[in-house]
Order: C-alpha cells, then structure tokens, then sequence
C-alpha cells in the first residue's frame, strides 16, 4: 500500500474530456490498497482569465489583494468538483476539498500567501473511508479565516507541503512537458532533459524563473525530504527526480540550466544621498508590504559628490504598491526621482558546479556580446549568475547562452 499525492496542472485539466483522462489515468495507475490525493490547478487560463476580470473592475489604487484571492480561488473551486464528479463516474469514490479543508493554514500575505503549517486530520479521514481526496491547489485559510492564495503556481506547492505533512511514499508533479529541462523548452527547442536534479539547484533555476515549479514548493520538498517527480499528464515517460542528492551518473555539465524570466521590472531612485541608514529605510519599507526585492545596484555618480543612484528589480505584480512606497520615501529623502522600467528581462545560468570554475561569467557575457545583447544589471549567488537585459531580447539571449554552454551535448 502506499499514499501518493499527485498533482494535474491547468493545462491538464483545460477541459472536460482531460478532466475525465486525468480520472482515468489516475485509476490506472492506483492499485486496490492505494491512498490517493489529487491536487488540482484551475482549467487552462481560468486564472489570467480571473485576474483580466478583476483589471476591469477594480482600481489598482485600492489594495483589492484580499478580494483578488477570493476571486482567484473559484477556479481551483471548478476543477475540484469536477474532478470528483469524474471519479464517481467511473465507480471511483472522492471527495473535493478546499485548502482551508484540507488544513493548508498560511500567513496573511494576499496574493503570495506562505503555507505556515497543514494539519490534513480530514484528509486523512477521508483517505481511511477509502476515498480519493480531491484537493484545490494555490489556496490555503489565514489565522482569520478568510481564503488566500499562494503565489502563481502555488499548486505545486500545495502538493509537495502535502505529501509532507501526510508522509506520503510519493509525490507527482504531472504537467505538460516530460520533466526538467536545461532550459525552457519553448524557448530552446533542443534543451537537454535531465534524469533528476539537487533541490537547491532546482530552487535556483524556479527562483530565476523556471515557471515549471513554484520556488517555494522546492523550498517544500526539502524541508520535508519529499522526492519530487515531475513527469508528463500526456505520456508515460518517466520525467526528471528532484532530490537531495544526485544518484544516478549524468554527464557532468558545469551548469544546470539557463533560466528567464520576463516577470520582471526595474526601479531607479535617482540622486540619493550617500549617508547610512537610507537604504535601510528604503527596504524596509519595500520588505514590510511583502515586496521581494531583487538585484540590487548603488551606482556612484562620478561628477556629484554625496549622491548615488540606486536600481532594484522587483516582481511585475508588485509596481504599483512598489512605486507608491518609493515615491513617499523619496519624497521624504529629498531624491531626484524615480523611474519604473516594465520592458525588461532576467536571463540567469545556474549550476553548483560554477563553484570554483572561473570563467563562467566570462563566459556567459561573451555569449551575450556576441549576439548584441547589452548587459543593465548583474547579480550573482553562489551557484547562478543573472542579468538584466531588454525584455525583447530574452529568447536571443537563452538561446545563445545555452549554445554556448550545451552545445558539446
Ligand atoms: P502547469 O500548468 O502544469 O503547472 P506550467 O505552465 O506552470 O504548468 O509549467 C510547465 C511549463 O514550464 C512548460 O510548458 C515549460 O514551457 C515551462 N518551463 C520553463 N522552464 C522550464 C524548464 N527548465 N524545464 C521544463 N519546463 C520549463
Ligand atoms: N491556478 C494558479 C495559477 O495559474 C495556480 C497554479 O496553476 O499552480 O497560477
Ligand atoms: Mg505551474
């Protein structure tokens, strides 16, 4: 007997008949003893969908992040009890439930809410009743009740915090590619897919933009020990491990992946003082509305004395409560102004083996001069290199970096 949780994305269950293919291929794949939670996302675009309707209502001046979530999370609604229904059809019984059913408990950050803690006792009862649970991804329930989501592709992540806290035997990611590829293979047509991958190297390349997994259901998966599989809803092809550490011999590249991602904007805060403290107040701020900042840069102005620029990248979502914040502090400051620029773009290799390889970065601007590509901000961790560039550009830019690195393969 085992207990598997198996999680089907938004194109998987776009529609109806894929709805009835996932139920059916759920079966097969389940023997008599088997305890199986599913996971579900929303049907196809259901989410952008969601998130259009609300662009025509609200007025983003308004912090409407609380009713977003609310309307946000119907569309998992949708699948969970269609899912079900397509059990019963088939003489399989289920049982839909939400996150907050489900005891997927977060912090209160609406619209990138943290799982803090699952207490899944229901779950479990209706597992022992012999019932396929059925459970909506991206949400989870606030210390006050009400509903949140977490984060886009937080279904992943509502599926590995899961098989944690059920001790599941295994967790499946089913989407609609075969598995993790050195780069995205929408961009790069022949990216090489590997057998399996570290978690940290994994949370570098979803943190970097890999939109294959959320980053925090890595985080997941790690702090529980949980192997991840992520594998293809349409084949039967096994797909890459996600795991602590490497058990099989792959050829040995230096670097993992090439990553993009276009969700990205930047902010300049012109002419302020050089003085200590302000970036201090400057982040805070930024850190105390939930605002993850990226890259950051402190530029010296050559011909003016005490004054710097200061340039960071934040996420898309977050421009409009971001700008407001750093227009009062800048205010405050006495600073130049501010820019916002939309139009562009994270191009990032990540690898544990650059670790004591030099040359990775060399290599890695020679790719991008070599196509033309002008390089506006750079940021390094120990085992990624990233730079921004022109959003227009970023294809280019991840095809001739993963040439450069890939090509003997
Ligand atoms: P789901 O709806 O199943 O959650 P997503 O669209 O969130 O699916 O994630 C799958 C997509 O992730 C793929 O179609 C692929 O284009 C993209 N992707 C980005 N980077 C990678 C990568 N390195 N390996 C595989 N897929 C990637
Ligand atoms: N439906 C949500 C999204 O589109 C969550 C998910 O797919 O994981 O981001
Ligand atoms: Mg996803």
């Amino acid at each position: 007997m085992a207990l598997v949780v198996k999680k089907f994305g938004g194109s998987s269950v776009a529609t109806p008949e894929k709805i009835l293919a996932v139920a059916q291929r759920v079966l097969a794949e389940k023997s008599l003893e088997d305890k199986v939670v599913v996971v579900v996302s929303a049907m196809g675009d259901t989410t952008d969908d969601l998130i259009s309707l609300a662009n025509a209502v609200m007025d983003p001046v308004y912090n409407n992040s609380r009713e977003m979530d609310m309307l946000l999370a119907t569309g998992e609604q949708i699948s969970i009890a269609l899912l079900s229904m397509a059990f019963a059809r088939l003489g399989q019984p289920a049982i839909s439930l939400t996150g907050m059913q489900a005891g997927v408990q977060s912090n209160t950050a609406y619209g990138k809410g943290r799982i803090l803690d699952i207490t899944p006792e229901r779950v479990l009862a209706e597992l022992n009743k012999g019932k396929i649970v059925v459970v909506a991804g991206f949400q989870g329930v606030t210390p006050d009740g009400d509903i949140i989501t977490l984060g886009r592709g937080g279904s992943d992540t509502s599926a590995v915090a899961l098989a944690g806290a059920l001790r599941a035997d295994a967790c499946e990611i089913f989407t609609d590619v075969d598995g993790i590829y050195s780069a995205d293979p929408r961009v790069v047509p022949t990216a090489r897919k590997m057998k399996e991958i570290t978690y940290n190297e994994m949370l570098e390349m979803a943190r970097l933009g890999a939109g294959v997994m959320q980053p925090r259901s890595v985080e997941m998966g790690k702090f529980y020990g949980v192997p991840i599989h992520v594998r293809s809803t349409f084949t039967q092809n096994e797909g890459t491990f996600i795991r602590e550490e490497y058990t099989v011999e792959e050829k040995e590249f230096i670097i993992r992946g090439v990553t993009h991602d276009t969700n990205v904007a930047k902010i300049a805060v012109l002419g302020v003082p050089d003085r200590p403290g302000i970036a201090y107040k400057l982040f805070s701020a930024l850190a105390e509305a939930n605002i993850d900042v990226d890259m950051i840069v402190q530029s010296v102005r050559s011909t003016q004395k005490n004054i710097i620029d200061m340039v960071f990248t934040i996420a898309q979502p977050d421009i409009v409560q971001a700008r407001q914040i750093v227009e009062k502090i800048g205010e405050e400051l006495g600073t130049m102004g501010v820019q916002v620029e939309e139009n562009v773009a994270k191009v990032s290799v990540v690898g544990a083996g650059m670790l004591g390889n030099p040359g990775i970065a060399a290599n890695m601007f020679g790719a991008l001069a070599d196509a033309e590509i002008n390089i506006e901000v750079i940021s390094t961790s120990e085992i990624s290199i990233s730079c921004v560039i022109k959003a227009e550009q970023v294809n280019e830019a991840v095809q001739a970096i993963h040439a450069r690195f890939f090509s003997a393969s």
